[in-house]
C-alpha cells in the first residue's frame, strides 16, 4: 500500500512525462558501404550512410556515430533504396468478387489475403493503396505486427450505384434497404455500398470513413468485370459524385474513381476527383483538365497488355469484349499521359488469385514501352508517396515520408543487387536481387550476411 502511495506521488510531482522519458533508448540500424537511389534523383549517391533509429531514417551524411548497440549492415556497395509503393491493389481480391463476397467463408478469403500481404512485402512493397475491399482486418494484424504485410491505406467498401460496378448481386436478389431493407453479403462482409442520389451517397461515404478508409473509392463507370454494366456508362450524376468529393473533403481526404470512359472521367475529375483508376478511355482535352486541376492518373500496362486467355479463368464473351476494347485504349492512353505530363501514379490492380496477385512486378517491365527505367522507378516511390499525401489527416501512417530515402521518411528500405534506375527488369527478380528488406525499421529479408560469418 505504501508503494502504491509513493508511485501517485511520484506521478503527481514528475507527471506521466517524466516517468515515461526513461524508455529504452531506440534501436540504431547503420546502412554503410551503399549507394543510395533516394527515390527522386536520376543518379546514385555514394559517399553517404544512412542511420535509423527506430521505425525512422534520422541521418544521410558520411561517417556517422553510432551507439555501442547499433546493428550494421554492410551494404556491399549495393543500391539502398525507398520500399516500393503500389497504388492500386485488392489484397482481399484473391478469387473473383462473386467467390470472394458469395462463394467462400470471409476467413478463407481473409486466410489468402494475409498470404497475399506477406507475398508482396517480400516482392519489396511496403505500402500499398488498396482501391476496395475489406482490407481492414489485415491491415490492422500487420499494423501490429502479428504477420508481414505492407502498410496499407484502405479504402474498404466501394461506393457505387445500383447496377454500377460495385453493385455485385449477380441474382439482384438484393434491394435497395431504401424500398425493402434488404441487405446483401456484398453490404454485410464490408465489400460495397450501393448508395443512389445524394443523401443516400453521403451516408454511404460517411460509413466508409467511420470505418478507417484513408480514401474514398467510388465507382464512376461501367467495367470490364463487373455483372451489370457495360463499359461505356456512366455512373453517378455530377451532383452525386460532387456530394461525395465533399464529404470525404470534409473529412480531409479525397475520392479516388474507378472510371473508364471520357465522359465518365470528365465528370469524376470536374467533381474534384483527385485520381482517376484505370482512365483509359480519357480524350485530350480531358487530360488537360487532369492536368490543371492536379489530378493524377493511376492506370495499369501490365492488365490490358495481357490477352483474355492469360487469366487463367474463362471469361464469358460479354467480358471478354469489354476487355479487348479496353485494351485497345491502353497503349494510348500511356502516350497521351506523356504528352500532356500527367502525374502518373503505379499500380498493378490485380484481381482474382494470388498468382495473378504474384505478376504485380512485371508492371515494372511492362512500362519500358513507354517509360524510361528511371521514370518507372520514381513511380513506384516517391511519386506514388506524393499521391498518398492526398489522405491528408486521414493518413495512416502520419509522422514520417513514404517513397523516399530522407532524413524524417519512415525506414521502409530495400537493398538491390545492381542499379534499377539503369535496369528495372532487376526488380521482377526479388527473391534474386532483393538482399535486404526493412519496413517500419523492422528487417524482414537479409540475406547480405557472408555464409562463413
Ligand atoms: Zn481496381
Amino acid at each position: 500500500m505504501k508503494k502504491r502511495l509513493l508511485l501517485l506521488l511520484l506521478f503527481m510531482v514528475f507527471g506521466f512525462n517524466g516517468v515515461h522519458a526513461r524508455e529504452t533508448p531506440k534501436q540504431q540500424t547503420l546502412f554503410l558501404n551503399v549507394k543510395i537511389f533516394d527515390g527522386k534523383s536520376d543518379q546514385l549517391i555514394s559517399g553517404q550512410d544512412v542511420l535509423v533509429e527506430g521505425n525512422h531514417i534520422v541521418k544521410i551524411a558520411p561517417e556517422i556515430k553510432t551507439n555501442r548497440m547499433a546493428r550494421i549492415i554492410d551494404g556491399q556497395g549495393k543500391t539502398l533504396m525507398p520500399g516500393l509503393i503500389d497504388a492500386h491493389t485488392h489484397l482481399t481480391a484473391v478469387k473473383s468478387f462473386d467467390e470472394a463476397i458469395y462463394k467462400y467463408e470471409p476467413a478463407y478469403i481473409a486466410a489468402l489475403a494475409t498470404e497475399a500481404a506477406r507475398r508482396m512485402l517480400m516482392r519489396g512493397f511496403t505500402t500499398v493503396r488498396d482501391a476496395g475491399g475489406p482490407v481492414m482486418g489485415v491491415k490492422r494484424a500487420i499494423d501490429e505486427g502479428v504477420i508481414p504485410g505492407p502498410r496499407i491505406f484502405p479504402s474498404n467498401a466501394f461506393v457505387s450505384q445500383t447496377g454500377g460496378h460495385g453493385d455485385f448481386d449477380l441474382t439482384m436478389t438484393y434491394l435497395s434497404p431504401h424500398f425493402a431493407g434488404q441487405l446483401d453479403k456484398a453490404y454485410l462482409f464490408g465489400w460495397t455500398m450501393t448508395a443512389d442520389g445524394v443523401p443516400e451517397v453521403r451516408k454511404a461515404v460517411r460509413e466508409v470513413l467511420r470505418s478507417g478508409a484513408s480514401q474514398v473509392k467510388i465507382m464512376a463507370s461501367g467495367s470490364i468485370t463487373g455483372a451489370h454494366d457495360p463499359l461505356d456508362v456512366v455512373e453517378y450524376t455530377p451532383e452525386e459524385m460532387r456530394a461525395i468529393v465533399e464529404e470525404a473533403e470534409k473529412w480531409g481526404t479525397y475520392a479516388m474513381a474507378h472510371a473508364y470512359s471520357d465522359a465518365a472521367v470528365r465528370t469524376a475529375v470536374e467533381a474534384g476527383v483527385k485520381t482517376i483508376e484505370h482512365g483509359l478511355m480519357a480524350s485530350p482535352e480531358t487530360l488537360k483538365l487532369m492536368k490543371e486541376k492536379g489530378a493524377w492518373l493511376s492506370t495499369q500496362c501490365l492488365n490490358y497488355s495481357k490477352n483474355a486467355e492469360d487469366f487463367g479463368v474463362e471469361m464469358p464473351a460479354s467480358v471478354a469484349a469489354k476487355f479487348n476494347e479496353a485494351k485497345q485504349s491502353a497503349e494510348r492512353i500511356f502516350k497521351l499521359a506523356k504528352q500532356y505530363d500527367i502525374k502518373m501514379a503505379w499500380g498493378t490492380d490485380g484481381l482474382g488469385s494470388l498468382e495473378v496477385l504474384d505478376t504485380q512486378s512485371q508492371e515494372f517491365t511492362c512500362r519500358k514501352k513507354y517509360f524510361s527505367d528511371a521514370e518507372i522507378l520514381k513511380q513506384a516511390t516517391s511519386l506514388n508517396g506524393e499521391l498518398l499525401t492526398l489522405s491528408g489527416k486521414r493518413s495512416p501512417y502520419p509522422d514520417g515520408s513514404l517513397g523516399v530515402v530522407e532524413e524524417g521518411a519512415y525506414a521502409d528500405l530495400l537493398i538491390v543487387d545492381g542499379n534499377p534506375l539503369r535496369d528495372i527488369g532487376l526488380l521482377t527478380q526479388s527473391e534474386k536481387t532483393l538482399r535486404f528488406i526493412m519496413k517500419d525499421g523492422k528487417i524482414y529479408k537479409n540475406t547480405l550476411i557472408p555464409k562463413n560469418h
